[in-house]
């Protein structure tokens, strides 16, 4: 496995092998890596003749109050997981290298960045877009891999290369979770014990939303009100960002339950904002 840390470096390779005609998996993450990322990766393998994995703490989708410096970083340990995991190439960029001084262009989907996680972080998603495409610019992959933990992210990155006619085909991968059902994210460090012991109550709340909507509830607001009472009794040192029901792909808020949907919630737990989601199936 080579690791590059210049975005001329990371071109001249992502140009050699779309010369040769392979086919490249990019997965983009911010390092500090667990299970899932390792789950992305494994796939990646499975289907592309390279593999390269983007490690890059973007500033550009951190708020001024949110967790930059202290976001948790590992380079030695992450590098050996790509390595082991069978990566041909990790980017691991300075924010210099990504971002000169004078940088002024910005990707947006403003339709799908204002709602759930973009109303309490309102630039985030152009930092992401914006990053995104950077590096399928830079690395030039055939299919590029995310997680379906950050939902939102996901839609917006679907939206995104469908409108500028992007040839990256994006793939979304399950939420790994531990054993209690607690989605993995690095931010769980973040967690004192006490937290981490109620942290799982946010997918029992959701399993909850997709037994009330497998049972035949079709009012949006009923099990929006109904995981809220939950949460409340059972998570109660969470603070709530959302809780919502949403179109899976537009992302727009639904009433009533005509196809599938997607509850979405964000709650505060001390020093962590944790993020999950469920697909509601409705039959017929
Ligand atoms: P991050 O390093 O947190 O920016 O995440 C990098 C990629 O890993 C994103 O596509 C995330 O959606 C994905 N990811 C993060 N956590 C999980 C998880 N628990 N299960 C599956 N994918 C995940």
């Amino acid at each position: 496995m080579r690791i590059v840390h210049t975005p001329e470096a990371l071109q001249a390779v992502g140009m050699e092998w779309r010369r040769q005609g392979l086919k490249v998996a990019l997965v983009p993450t911010m390092g500090y890596y667990h299970e899932g990322h390792a789950s992305l990766i494994r796939y990646a393998r499975s289907v592309a003749d390279k593999v390269i994995v983007s490690l890059f703490v973007n500033p550009a989708q951190f708020g001024p109050n949110e967790d930059l410096e202290a976001y948790p970083r590992d380079l030695e340990r992450d590098s050996a997981l790509v390595r082991e995991l069978g990566g041909d190439l990790l980017y691991a960029p300075d924010p210099a290298g990504m971002y000169a001084s004078d940088h002024a262009t910005w990707v947006e989907v403003p339709a799908l960045a204002g709602t759930l996680c973009g109303v309490s972080r309102p630039i985030h998603f152009r930092g992401v877009c914006t990053v995104v495409m950077k590096l399928f610019m830079l690395a030039q992959p055939s299919l590029a891999v995310f997680g379906e933990k950050d939902w939102q992210q996901l839609a917006i990155i679907r939206k995104m290369v469908a409108d500028l006619n992007v040839s990256v085909e994006i793939v979304g991968r399950p939420i790994v979770r531990e054993a209690d059902g607690l989605a993995l994210s690095s931010r769980n460090v973040y967690l004192t014990a006490g937290e981490r012991a109620q942290a799982p109550q946010l997918r029992k709340s959701l399993e909850m939303a997709a037994r009330l909507a497998a049972d035949g509830e079709r009012d949006a607001a009923v099990i929006v009100g109904a995981v809220r009472a939950y949460l409340t009794a059972h998570l109660p040192a969470g603070e709530e960002d959302y809780i919502a029901v949403v179109d899976p792909a537009s992302l727009v808020r639904v009433e009533r339950l005509e196809g599938d949907a997607l509850c979405a919630l964000a709650f505060r737990l001390g020093k962590a904002r944790l993020i999950d989601n469920i697909l509601l199936k409705v039959e017929g």
